[in-house]
């Protein structure tokens, strides 16, 4: 684990790792990454990285855990053991029990389970590598994964956190910052800005909690804009792919077209003949006379004559 810095805004008033105070980590999504899982979302946040995968509705196992006016969500936190400095030991612990029911409670609101009476739709969250935000890198993840499954939702929830260091708010904490700064208040909020989420570990002042929630609005605003775009971009593709296929012939198509093509040549080979016969029939009739006028022996008369005449003439020639 890294000391704690000296200092954490430089007099430029910009963060230990170039960013300005109201600046976001880099976003990466990927929508539709895994085949086995209705809908996935694999999520770059900073150096957090993610993959969600969503299941259902499907049965719920075990059977008393069923709702039969709606449909359960559960949501499955893991971090694994190789995603932070010192191994973590694998398996659920108090963090991550945690870290999945306020998950699970943030993302249920805006799922219309009434439409999926005694199913469940369960969500998992791998954590391949931390650093500060994971809870939040999970929820942007899990909120794609679920539109990729296709769940009907009211919308997608974003999330991002702020904080508080060397007395000064800040939005969406590095790893430092996290583990020494003052304040840490990820936050999970729907496009029209009702929170679905909000924990708060260490001091801020009522003004200070304000202020950081408007600047968590502007984050979760700009983490919207990339998720939302990465689904826009996955569905494009999607029609691509799919109008590709529509233009590629069935097999039933390939087979008919084939049968026809070959009734046509069968056709086009009668015609063939037929034009053929049509012209030698032709030919023979005009091309008689040229062949008479070549019958080899009044060739061999004409050569002959040639023959003869030429030195004749020669001798003719050389007689004068
Ligand atoms: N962390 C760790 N080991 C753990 C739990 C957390 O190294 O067992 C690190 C990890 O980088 C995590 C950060 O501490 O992102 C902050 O953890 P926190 O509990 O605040 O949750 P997060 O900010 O990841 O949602």
């Amino acid at each position: 684990m890294s000391d704690k810095p000296e200092k954490f805004i430089d007099e430029n008033g910009l963060r230990l790792d170039g960013r300005k105070l109201d600046q976001i980590r880099d976003i990466k999504i990927e929508v539709g990454v895994l085949a086995r899982a209705d809908g996935s979302c694999y999520l770059e946040f900073g150096k957090n990285m993610v993959i969600a995968a969503v299941y259902g509705p499907r049965e719920v196992h075990p059977r008393h855990q069923q709702d039969s006016t709606r449909a359960i969500v559960r949501y499955k936190y893991n971090m694994a053991s190789f995603s932070v400095e010192d191994r973590k030991r694998p398996g659920p612990d108090r963090r991550s029990t945690e870290v999945s029911k306020v998950s699970r409670e943030a993302l249920e609101d805006q799922v219309f389970t009434e439409y999926f009476p005694k199913s469940a739709i369960d969500i998992f969250v791998e954590v391949l590598q931390a650093d500060a935000g994971t809870r939040t890198a999970a929820l942007n993840a899990a909120s794609v994964a679920l539109a990729d499954a296709g769940i009907p939702m009211r919308g997608l929830v974003s999330a991002c956190a702020f904080g508080k260091v060397d007395d000064t708010l800040v939005l969406d904490l590095s790893k430092d910052e996290d583990n020494y700064g003052q304040a840490d208040v990820p936050i999970a909020m729907t496009q029209d800005g009702k929170i679905t989420l909000l924990q708060m570990d260490g001091h801020l002042t009522p003004e200070e909690l304000k202020t950081g929630l408007v600047m968590a609005q502007e984050g979760c605003r700009q983490v919207y804009e990339v998720q939302r775009q990465a689904l826009m971009d996955h569905y494009a593709k999607m029609q691509d792919a799919n109008e590709d296929e529509t233009e590629a012939p069935s097999v039933e198509e390939v087979i008919t077209a084939e049968e026809n093509e070959a009734s046509e040549d069968v056709n086009t080979g009668t015609e063939e003949v037929e034009e053929v016969d049509e012209e030698v029939a032709g030919e023979t009739v005009e091309e008689v006379p040229e062949i008479k006028e070549n019958v080899p022996e009044e060739e061999d008369e004409e050569t002959d004559k040639e023959i003869v005449e030429e030195p004749d003439t020669e001798e003719e020639d050389s007689h004068e």
